[in-house]
């Protein structure tokens, strides 16, 4: 065991997946710490979702505002209904899509209230990873799980992007290597019936499975991260060139007017030239490169991240949902 630190900060260690480190993690969440986690779609930092002090130092290591819900993770589908109470939507949406990156909203069941940010609904999800589904068996009760990133920053897809962040507040990182997916997953209202944030699973495949869905219902609490707060963004400046014909010609033209560092996020253009970091191929790469290519552009000190926009369809929806939170509205 890790000696005990008399002061408040500790040392983090980056733990390799092995039982005996996913014991080690279990102990430290039923004696009411913190730990984060690799899922298919970001690393997160788990607590014991039923621990209410437990809970509440998720929100303090990441500074996160504490009506902003958490998404509590399960390791099999019989504990949805431990939880939550089932809509026929759910079930059909559980059958097809969990384990996996979509997260259901249902109205609650025993599920303290600092979880989910004083509502009267819950957000329950299955990762899609080794390393989680075991350490959640392990504690044997659901995790709650944000983000394992201070909040406001680039989401974590790597133990080291956790580690930036969060050194010093938390005891372990489990490191299960780069996250599959990138972005976070897909959240459904499946009271209502709306997508209340696009995510690893497209709206598309979500809709052929429940049929078309609405829109958020407006509301004075935050349904969703991002819908409220800053998200995802790099110190650097972002800069969102929407999709368009002339969108070529404003990404140079943005480039060129700009002093400092600066740099193109494209997926193939090289723009005669100019600092260019190709995404990756596709837009599935785009999603699963993004985050970690902003805190990249951190460490090296860039003051300017100009983005290709890409078409909002399929994953380009959640990519495109993250890129606009990213550049605070800063679209040309
Ligand atoms: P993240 O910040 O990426 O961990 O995602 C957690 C998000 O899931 C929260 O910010 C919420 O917006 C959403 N969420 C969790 N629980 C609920 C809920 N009961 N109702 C609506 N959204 C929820
Ligand atoms: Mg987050």
């Amino acid at each position: 065991m890790p000696k005990k630190v008399l002061n408040k900060r500790m040392n983090t260690q980056i733990l390799q997946f092995n039982t005996k480190n996913i014991e080690l993690c279990a102990e430290e969440i039923s004696k009411g710490g913190i730990v984060a986690f690799p899922t298919e779609t970001v690393y997160g930092l788990g607590a014991d979702a039923l621990n209410a002090t437990a809970v509440k130092k998720i929100y303090a290591a990441k500074g996160r505002p504490s009506d902003n819900p958490l998404i509590c993770h399960i390791s099999d589908r019989s504990q949805v209904e431990k939880f939550a109470y089932i809509t026929p939507m759910a079930e059909k949406l559980i059958d097809v899509f969990m384990p996996g990156p979509l997260t259901v909203v249902l109205k609650k069941k025993n599920v303290p209230d600092v979880v989910t940010g004083g509502l009267d609904t819950v957000g329950i999800r299955m990762p899609d990873h080794k390393c989680a589904l075991a350490l959640i068996d392990a504690c044997k009760v659901p995790l709650c799980a944000p983000s394992a990133n201070t909040s406001t920053k680039p989401s974590p897809t790597t133990a080291r992007h956790v580690f930036d962040d969060l050194n010093g507040k938390i005891a372990y990182i489990l490191d299960g290597g780069a996250c599959g997916v990138g972005i976070e997953s897909t959240i459904v209202d499946c009271v209502n019936g709306a997508i209340l944030r696009h995510g690893g699973i497209p709206r598309e495949e979500v809709e052929r499975v429940v049929g078309k869905l609405g829109s958020p219902p407006k509301s004075d609490v935050p349904l969703c991260p991002g819908m409220k707060y800053k998200h995802y963004s790099p110190n650097a400046t972002v800069i969102l060139a929407a999709c368009g014909d002339d969108q070529r010609q404003r990404i140079k033209t943005a480039y060129d007017n700009l002093s400092g560092k600066k740099v193109i996020f494209s997926t193939t253009d090289d723009y005669d030239g100019r600092n260019v970091c190709i995404v990756g191929a596709d837009i599935r790469e785009y999603a699963h490169n993004v985050f970690a290519l902003f805190r990249k552009m951190d460490d090296e000190n860039y003051d300017y991240i100009i983005c290709e926009g890409v078409p909002e369809a399929g994953l380009g929806s959640a990519l495109m949902n993250r890129l606009v939170k990213a550049s605070g509205g800063n679209i040309i």
